[in-house]
């Protein structure tokens, strides 16, 4: 189900460019317009899901989806040594994309601290 509305949806339509790294039936991952590490994939759900409080039992598959998604790009990106998976969500949490996403940045060794 798509948002029109939604930027991370007009992406995974193609409507709006990206550097996609992965695509299968249910997850599209692409680059980070704003890098904070050498590799920085923003992994998606192609569901709208507008951020993790939406999770629930209906829907949750998806994000196991994501985790195969991500276990995938990070060895096809070489980040075998290591790399952190974060998900903004809401206004405290700083998400400013409302379609649940999940950064994977690695690339380099990380600040042990993440906030
Ligand atoms: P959030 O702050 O919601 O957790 O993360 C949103 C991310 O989307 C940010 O890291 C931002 O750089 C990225 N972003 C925003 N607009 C675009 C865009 O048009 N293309 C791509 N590739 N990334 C975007
Ligand atoms: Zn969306």
């Amino acid at each position: 189900m798509k948002d029109p509305n939604c930027l991370f949806c007009k992406i995974i339509d193609g409507q709006i460019p990206s550097a996609k790294v992965y695509e299968d039936g249910s997850v599209f991952a692409f680059r980070d317009i704003n890098p904070q590490a050498p590799v920085h994939v923003l992994v998606v759900p192609k569901e709208h899901i507008s951020c993790a409080l939406e999770l629930n039992g209906d829907n949750s598959a998806v994000a196991a989806k994501c985790f195969e998604a991500v276990a995938k790009i990070a060895r096809s990106e070489g980040l075998e040594s290591g790399f952190r998976v974060i998900n903004n969500c809401g206004e405290d949490g700083g998400q400013s994309v409302m379609h649940l996403h999940f950064h994977l940045i690695g690339g380099r060794k990380l600040s042990e601290k993440i906030i």
